[in-house]
């Protein structure tokens, strides 16, 4: 068992790290306050190669391990919380299935794409009506000439109001529950009847757009299937859990953050003619926040690890999203208590990570979907 980061490990960690300091902290109150989609900064992440860390060189990827995947990500989200679920829903989970479950074709033409930040990438599975109750979905695809005609619409779709390439989950067998289930590809300039409702108006999460998309007798060429007909459930199931585990890592970037800002502020604020770190309370609060982020860190990389080495990680990635995403609620609560009064008003960033962290606690499976998972898979041993 090694604990230490390989040198390219480091180096990523670094770089990135090194990009988020001078380009996104700076930008981050200024994108939370706009909730502006931030392109200029996709562009430059492109050029570093972060819009496609996980994927091989050969689609134009960084070829990437995942533990450095998850470094960078948390390295993302410690400076904006929106840009992290950009590029996790962009690579994890839309760039994901396309390398997981496309053809060769497929991937040539829409992951390499997606992996130079030409084209943005969105997942689509939730509905209105469908959230944890994933087959109560009733978007469908049904047969026509050699396509598909597909009517619908999806909620929360995060970066689905700008995404070029959507991985789209709808049923091509209305009776045949979750096997009915299929997924494609869907290119909104291109696919007349795709339109975007609106987006949210949210908590935090600012400046990545979750949209409420509708499909308006939206035809697509069966070459845009991914895989077989009915096997869209499991793809959806495969790709959460890689996903949970890079949401795992935008709690840690969070919590990171709201640690980081909160040592420093507990050594300049003074009460007291002192700083306030000099209070054990403080003291203890900022050792259990880093203590926390640890033990999420190493989840993480557990899940990695295994993801890694193509062993089972089912029960893994849904304890290091279950702790990780409770611990940065928590650790960014603690933040905004150590802020006191300042920690309640837009002067600090706390409350941002604050309204950040708690996301975390509900896409890619909910904290109770989450532990239904991993007592299942408990139980099961
Ligand atoms: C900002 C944001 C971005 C998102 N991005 C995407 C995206 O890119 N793509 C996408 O497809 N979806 C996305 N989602 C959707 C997200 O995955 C769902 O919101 C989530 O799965 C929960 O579904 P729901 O909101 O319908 O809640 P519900 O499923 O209605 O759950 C409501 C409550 O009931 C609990 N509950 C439900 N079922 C059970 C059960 N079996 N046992 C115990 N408790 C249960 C839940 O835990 C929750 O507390 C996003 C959501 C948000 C808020």
């Amino acid at each position: 068992m090694d604990f230490t980061l390989s040198g390219e490990q480091r180096q990523i960690r670094d770089t990135v790290a090194e990009f988020v300091d001078e380009e996104v902290v700076p930008r981050a109150a200024e994108i939370d306050e706009t909730d502006e989609f931030p392109a200029d900064l996709i562009d430059e992440m492109a050029e570093l190669g972060l819009m496609g860390m996980p994927f091989p060189v050969e689609y134009e990827g960084a070829g990437l391990d995942y533990h450095s995947y998850a470094i960078g990500l948390a390295e993302i989200a410690r400076g904006s919380g929106g840009l992290g679920t950009i590029v996790a829903a962009h690579t994890s989970l839309a760039g994901n299935m396309l390398y997981e479950f496309g053809d060769e074709a497929q991937k040539e033409e829409y992951l390499t794409a997606l992996n130079t930040g030409e084209d943005i990438g969105a997942f689509a599975l939730s509905e209105a009506e469908a959230g944890s109750d994933v087959p109560a979905m009733s978007t469908a695809a049904e047969r026509d000439g050699d396509g598909y005609l597909i009517n619908g619409g999806k909620l929360w779709i995060s970066n689905g109001s700008v995404a070029d390439t959507v991985t789209l989950f709808a049923k091509t067998d209305p009776d045949a529950g979750r096997k009915g289930i299929s997924s494609f590809v869907v290119r909104p300039e291109e696919d007349d009847g795709f339109i975007v409702e609106g987006t949210e108006d949210k908590l935090g999460d600012k400046g990545c757009p979750t949209a409420e998309l509708r499909f308006d007798d939206m035809w697509i060429p069966e070459e845009r299937r991914l895989g077989e007909e009915g096997a869209g459930f499991v793809h959806a199931l495969k790709t959460l859990n890689g996903g949970r585990i890079t949401i795992a890592a935008r709690s840690v970037g969070i919590a990171r953050a709201a640690l980081d800002e909160a040592k420093t502020y507990a050594q300049e604020r003074e009460q007291f003619d002192g700083p306030i770190a000099e209070f054990q309370a403080i003291q203890h609060k900022l050792a259990d926040m880093d203590t926390k982020a640890r033990a999420a860190e190493l989840l993480m990389h557990e899940a990695a690890d295994l993801k890694m080495r193509d062993e089972d990680y089912i029960k893994e990635a849904a304890q290091a999203k279950l702790y990780a995403s409770e611990i940065s609620r928590e650790v960014a609560n603690e933040g905004v208590q150590i802020h006191g009064g300042y920690g309640y008003t837009k002067d600090f960033p706390a409350e941002r990570f604050y309204r950040d962290a708690k996301l975390n606690e509900i896409y890619e499976g909910t904290s109770e979907v989450l532990r239904n998972t991993i007592a299942q898979q408990l139980l099961d041993e």
